[in-house]
């Protein structure tokens, strides 16, 4: 089952025009609206004329999380504040500031939708969010499953107790939360008496700001559920840049707004398919603050065969 069966099984030749058509108009419009941009391209005497393909990627410079710490959100942003619709400061300790437009937000609950849709949400479910609703990641769950049909039941962190008697009174099949947010759960049940093996919870999607979740085997096997991993960096703010779909093999990239490169790290270069390296990602279709390649220091290897669910997006692998 497919949210975007044009996109989700695109052929790879058709994907790669497609990301490179999306990286000519993205590398001309950072170069014209973007001042972090502008200045690094300028500095280094490319236009945006320099980049043609996606191997001219290379050419530009990473950016890291200290660079987004220090200039966003205006060095980062493309356009005017009248034209975004929402802003969020992200992370306690030195926070990155992201601002969104209304095709941003749209974006997001698409690549959000794909993912749900992935791990089987549909109309009869009841879809609990319990997650910090200041992150990107609740709202674009509760959107996404809102327009899939499922019924959303957004409780933000409450009282673990309460939670399952939630859980238990409103048949709960489905939550989307963190892993620890997952084990402090087991722990309150074990706590209370709770088999939460008995739950009606069937899909458990781990929202989650790295690309391994050591603990997803343990919590699939006490509640009885599967659980769906989903990654983005905190900094990109978005809620499913990455996901895993029925067969786990590895997290789906959602290719057509992102591409990703891997990277060596003693001497930066890019380094072949299924080789370990640090994943780099670069913003194909965001408005308001695109990010160009951007260090996301997750150590992965990418696989770009097609997956036996049938997508043909790229997976990443984590060892
Ligand atoms: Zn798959």
């Amino acid at each position: 089952m497919y949210c975007n069966h044009e996109v989700e099984t695109m052929p790879r030749a058709t994907m790669i025009e497609l990301q490179t058509q999306k990286l000519q108009k993205m590398i001309k419009w950072v170069y014209e609206k973007s001042p972090f941009y502008k200045e690094k391209m300028a500095s280094l005497g490319l236009t945006d004329q320099s980049i043609q393909t996606l191997e001219d990627l290379q050419k530009l410079p990473f950016t890291t999380k200290e660079d987004l710490v220090t200039n966003s959100p205006f060095g980062f942003l493309t356009v005017p504040l009248s034209s975004t619709i929402r802003m969020r400061m992200i992370g306690d300790y030195k926070p990155v500031t992201k601002a969104y437009t209304s095709a941003d937000v749209g974006r997001n609950v698409e690549m959000t939708a794909r993912a749900l849709v992935a791990g089987g949400v549909n109309m009869a479910d009841v879809l609990q969010i319990c997650e910090d609703y200041t992150s990107e990641q609740a709202l674009g769950i509760q959107y996404a499953a809102e327009i899939l049909g499922a019924t959303v039941v957004p409780t933000e962190m409450t009282k673990l107790e309460l939670q399952l008697e939630m859980i238990d009174k409103l048949r709960i099949t489905a939550i989307a939360s963190n892993a620890q947010q997952m084990l402090q759960l087991l722990v309150a049940g074990q706590a209370l008496n709770y088999d939460v093996a008995q739950l009606a919870i069937s899909k458990i999607f781990s929202l989650n700001n790295d690309t391994k979740n050591s603990m997803d085997e343990h919590i699939a096997s006490r509640f009885n559920a599967r659980v769906f991993n989903l990654y983005s960096p905190l900094e990109i703010g978005s809620s499913a840049m990455m996901f895993e779909c029925q067969k786990k093999c590895g997290l789906h990239i959602q290719e057509d707004y992102y591409y990703p490169e891997i990277i060596n790290i003693i001497n930066d270069s890019n380094i072949l398919d299924g080789h370990m390296g640090e994943l780099v990602l670069t913003a194909l279709s965001t408005e308001a603050m695109p990010i160009i390649r951007y260090r996301t220091g997750q150590m992965v290897a990418i696989d770009r065969e097609v997956c036996s669910c049938g997508r043909t997006l790229s997976r990443i692998k984590i060892p």
